[in-house]
């Protein structure tokens, strides 16, 4: 029998985005260490098969499972959200992580900037979708992985889909922040917390979209500087499972402590003002189908 990390997560479902590789998997990982169940989102069957049994293996956890979607297309949000219902009545903890940045502007085929689908549409989408069974389940707690690059980021409300200005990594990174703090506002009262984290700078395969060269340069200098992604998740799996911050919401963090986000972050006009967007943005996902 494994060592069981300290926090006992015995009888908790946990559900993971982006949990095949990097800070995600290494999250992951640590939940099924605690004694959780873990469901991982993924894209490739065959990936989240082999991570599936990997954490297994290391955990000594059966309990691990894995759906699968492109969270950039809103329809398979919408389709891993019934898939995770269908099978499981209970969700104590949802990470969105999973996120990536673009050399190039691209569009999905739901008509959407892909960055601020994956990373900003695809969190606000899943989580609302699962707040009914996150609700039942309470004491429950949403982890949003942000990061620091969202600070000296603007939201351009007209132009969210990045067709003026190309910085739509650091704006889909500031609407987790401004996401967090209104989803945390809405969710006053419930026992259901929402925390916003930055994981610090990670070795992981994060620069693999960024193109060859900037991608390189990345890994060159994440090679000294760079976190482990089981050191990269630690703040995830802290809001995750620490009891002390079980009642702790709306808040961002960084090294397990919780800081001050960018000074852009703190409009509360702003943060009602995405959410009302981005529910129009997903409702019109599905106008369009
Ligand atoms: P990674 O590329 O190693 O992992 C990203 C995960 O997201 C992978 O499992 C990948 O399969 C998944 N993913 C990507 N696109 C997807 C899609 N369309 N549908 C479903 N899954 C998809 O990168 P990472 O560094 O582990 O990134 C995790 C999170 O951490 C991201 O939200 C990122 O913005 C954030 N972050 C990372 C760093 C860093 O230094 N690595 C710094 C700050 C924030």
């Amino acid at each position: 029998m494994k060592e069981k990390l300290k926090v006992n997560m015995d009888g908790k479902i946990c559900l993971v985005t982006g949990g095949t590789n990097g800070i995600g998997k290494a999250t992951a990982q640590a939940l099924a260490q605690m004694g959780a169940t873990v469901v991982i989102v993924g894209r490739d069957p065959a990936k989240c098969a082999a991570v599936v049994d990997e954490i297994k293996q290391i955990s000594d956890n059966d309990a691990v499972d894995a759906l699968i979607a492109d969270l950039s297309i809103m329809a398979e949000v919408r389709q891993v959200a019934d898939q995770f219902k269908a099978k499981y009545q209970k969700l104590h903890v949802l990470v969105n992580n999973a996120g990536a940045a673009f050399w190039k502007r691209e569009v999905t085929s739901e008509g959407f900037e892909k960055t601020f689908a994956l990373n900003h549409l695809n969190y606000f989408l899943l989580t609302n979708l699962l707040l009914d069974t996150l609700k039942a389940s309470a004491p429950a707690r949403i982890v949003n992985v942000s990061s620091d690059a969202h600070k000296g980021a603007h939201l351009d409300f007209d132009d969210l889909q990045s067709e003026k200005v190309s910085l739509a990594y650091g704006r889909s990174k500031l609407a987790n922040v401004l996401f967090s703090y209104e989803l945390a506002r809405r969710l006053s009262g419930t026992s259901v917390t929402a925390n916003v984290l930055h994981p610090g700078w990670v070795r992981t395969g994060f620069a693999s979209n960024l193109g060859a060269v900037p991608s390189a340069a990345l890994g060159f200098f994440m090679r000294f500087v760079g976190l482990t992604p089981e050191q990269g998740a630690q703040t995830s799996v802290y809001l995750a499972t620490s009891p002390d911050v079980e009642n702790v919401t709306g808040k961002y963090w960084e090294k397990s402590k919780a800081v001050p986000s960018g000074h852009t972050s703190y409009d509360e006009t702003t943060w009602a003002r995405l959410w009302e967007v981005s529910d129009k943005m997903v409702a019109a996902s599905v106008a369009a189908r």
